[in-house]
């Protein structure tokens, strides 16, 4: 007997179910839940003393989180299904017991309140939409949302037909596209909740409603006489079939035609609300189980959920070092970096020493959190208290009693050497040290720290505040204690962690400058640049690779190669677009810095526009025969993922998790291939292997797979394949 939905019948004979999931912290679907709503509804419809039911929460976390996203990877990438059947049906049949389930609870003849104490999403909310009436807490925090395409899915348990029948198709096709989350009173707006009351009432409320209608049990969508909110629901409708014009131009603006699931949610809802709701929902079921018949779904999920989630719960940390939790840090540097580290440790309720060369420029540093908590209109005392933990100083002596260190000042080796042996004369060695650097090689930096076990690479991304990825690096003598400390900090900041060891550029800084540096390769020959920029932004990367560089600024890209050459000396190979680079440096174009780089900002804000003398200046003119997108699309993602995988064969990453975590969240490749590990196992190696030989022999050797690429294609490997049996 599974006690996943507690029941109890009270005197009016109103059965109150409190879902409750053992073991878990927050409800989500799971087989006893389900088994437990088919026994309740049993019940409902078979026992004369059961009048109705209330459905709520026993969790003081919420109502609902939805399925379980870990359990929805079984049925994905060839999960098993039953013998005998296509795996198209055996994948609709796993799908559709839910919508079919909760399509019982509400035609089981009786009525069913909800009372939904706090969040209720995704699967979570599609069990609200099933019941008659819904009582939310007056809660304005509580979300109520079907976030589902956040991660390559779509509410698969009525959620599209529900939705758009209480509030409109228009309004419906907003919540479902882009996932976004409603209050309570937006969903009382709506007619997605009938009455929003106080916490402490919920339950009597619904119950209330329960004993004052008894033929309650009956949806408007079920009645002879419903209408659909905005309209009838019909393609003779003009304004119905307007709507998918604008859903469709939609969904092509922000995913570019790469998703599968907003498509399917077009096709559900418009298929779906033309049709009585037993139909519809097998519709939904259908274009649901297409949807997670393909590898993206499966591979959005397993990044952007479960391997985000485990690293944040410490996948990469070594087990046997006790937790190391940063009381105060030692913020040396109040520059741009610097100055957004100390905020985001001082947000965790870190003491931060902020420390700089002149007294200036360290309460310049510290004045960069207060501008940011003012825009953001934090209350005044929680402002305070978080300022008050920010102490700016240049006297190294207030460094002492500091539990870690980061540095963020120059990109110059020696200045950091200086500053690391002047926090050592203070703190001594057995403290963690921490460089931000962004190319400079951790074990090299290591030697100004006389015991390099406490030194490791600790790299922000700008803006700190925004961006969610920190790369920790590895120097060759790093400890395991600095590898815990530093993930124990980036825990403690609520940053998503990747570990990497080291090697010139890291990770992340590496593979992101290829997507860079084959869009200069590109505009070298001649292409026309609007051609690099859209192509860039409709394989799903953030923005164009020229106008990612301006944004670097091209001076500093020209630095970087110039200080690359002179460390590497005969060892370095310049990339095609060098000479681009140069060009544009030269001539005083820097980039968004100075107004002029690969696009022209016009003053006052108008919207930048490519440089109409680009082609002309830095490659002569535009070349006679023009790649067609496709080819751009091909160079422009290989250049990358060739990169990716010389960073596993090198041993730059230890495991594909952190090579797509830091790919998504560190440089916006796109999200909806689960990364560059999941995107080559999904094309398959020898493919990729192949198209790389293909590439190299027609533009060179920066696309030559490597050797260890090769092997896998040999022995049929996937990296994931890999990691699994290494995990094993
Ligand atoms: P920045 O020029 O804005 O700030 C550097 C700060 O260090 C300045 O305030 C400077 O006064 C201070 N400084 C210089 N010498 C010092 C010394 N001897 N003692 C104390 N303070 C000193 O630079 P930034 O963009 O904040 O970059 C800092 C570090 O972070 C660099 O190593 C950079 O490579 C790295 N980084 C930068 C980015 C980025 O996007 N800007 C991203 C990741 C990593």
């Amino acid at each position: 007997m599974t006690t996943a939905i507690h029941t109890e019948l009270d005197a009016d004979g109103i059965l109150t179910l409190t879902i409750d999931v053992p073991g878990q912290s927050m409800n989500v679907i799971t087989p006893e839940v389900q088994a437990d709503l088919t026994a309740a509804i049993e019940r409902l419809k078979t026992d004369d003393a059961v009048k109705g039911a209330v459905l709520t929460s026993g969790k003081a976390s919420g109502f609902m989180a939805g399925a379980d996203l870990k359990g929805m990877g079984a049925l994905m990438g060839g999960g098993k299904l039953p013998e005998g059947k296509s795996r198209m049906a055996a994948l609709f049949d796993a799908v559709f017991g839910l919508n079919r389930l909760l399509r019982d609870l509400e035609t089981c003849g009786k009525p069913v309140a909800a009372a939904v104490n706090g969040l209720a999403l995704g699967g979570g909310l599609e069990f609200v939409l099933a019941c008659h009436y819904r009582v939310i807490a007056d809660n304005p925090k509580i979300t109520l949302g079907l976030p589902e395409i956040m991660v390559g899915l779509f509410p698969g348990a009525g959620g599209t037909q529900r939705l758009p029948r209480l509030m409109g198709v228009q309004a419906a096709l907003m919540y479902l596209l882009q996932g976004k989350n409603m209050s309570p009173q937006e969903a009382l707006g709506f007619g997605v909740a009938q009455e929003v009351a106080p916490l402490a009432e919920i339950v009597a409320r619904a119950k209330a409603w329960v004993k004052a209608n008894p033929n309650g049990g009956v949806q408007p969508w079920d009645a002879k006489n419903f209408k659909m909110p905005g309209g009838p629901a019909t393609a003779l409708n003009p304004n119905f079939a307007q709507m998918f014009v604008g859903g469709n131009a939609m969904t092509h603006v922000n995913a570019g035609d790469n998703m599968n699931a907003p498509r399917a949610i077009l096709s559900a809802v418009y298929e779906g609300v033309q049709v009585p709701m037993d139909l519809a929902i097998r519709i939904e079921s259908k274009y649901f189980a297409k949807v997670v018949a393909d590898p993206q779904a499966g591979n959005m999920i397993r990044s952007l959920f479960v391997s985000k989630q485990a690293a944040e719960k410490g996948a990469r940390r070594p087990k046997d070092v006790p937790p190391a939790p940063t009381k105060k840090v030692a913020m040396l540097g109040a520059g741009l970096m610097g100055a957004g580290i100390a905020m985001v440790s001082a947000q965790a309720g870190i003491e931060v020493v902020l420390l700089d060369t002149t007294q200036e420029a360290a309460e310049k540093g510290k004045q960069y959190t207060a501008d940011r908590l003012a825009k953001k209109k934090t209350p005044a005392d929680k402002a305070q208290a978080i300022l008050d933990r920010i102490k700016p100083t240049t006297d190294y002596a207030d460094l002492a009693g500091c539990d870690l260190v980061i540095e963020a000042v120059f990109e110059t080796r020696e200045i950091k050497a200086k500053v690391t042996q002047a926090t050592e004369a203070v703190l001594g060695p057995d403290v963690i040290f921490g460089s931000n650097t962004s190319t400079l090689p951790i074990t090299g930096l290591a030697e100004a720290w006389s015991k390099p076990e406490n030194f490791i690479g600790i790299h922000f991304f700008s803006p700190v505040e925004k961006m969610p990825l920190v790369e920790i690096i590895v120097g060759k003598k790093t400890g395991a204690a600095a590898i815990a400390k530093a993930l124990d900090y980036v825990a403690q900041i609520r940053k998503t962690p990747i570990v990497v060891n080291d090697s010139r550029g890291f990770y992340t800084s590496r593979c992101f400058g290829t997507y860079v540096q084959e869009g200069l390769a590109l505009l070298g020959e001649g292409t026309v640049p609007a051609l690099i920029e859209n192509v860039g932004k409709q394989m799903g990367m953030p923005v164009g690779p020229l106008a990612v560089n301006d944004e670097v600024g091209l001076d500093l890209s020209y630095k970087v190669a110039q200080q690359t050459k002179k460390d590497l000396g005969d060892a370095y190979k310049g990339g095609p677009g060098e000479t681009v680079i140069e060009k544009m440096n030269e001539i005083g174009r820097f980039g968004r810095k100075n107004a002029k780089g690969f696009y022209v900002y016009p003053e006052g804000g108008a919207k930048k526009y490519l440089w109409p003398d680009l082609v002309q200046t830095v490659a002569g003119g535009l070349a006679d025969t023009q790649p067609d997108a496709a080819e751009v699309k091909e160079r422009l993602l290989y250049r990358q993922l060739v990169e990716c995988a010389r960073c596993m064969g090198e041993g730059v990453l230890e495991t594909p998790q952190d090579g797509d975590l830091g790919a998504i969240f560190g440089w916006g490749f796109a999200p909806f291939t689960g990364g560059p590990f999941s995107a080559m196992d999904t094309i398959g190696i020898a493919n990729v292997v192949a198209t790389l030989d293909r590439l190299a022999q027609r533009h060179g050797e920066r696309f030559a797979p490597p050797q260890y690429l090769r092997d896998m294609a040999a022995k049929g490997e996937s990296f994931y394949g890999l990691a699994a049996k290494k995990a094993a």
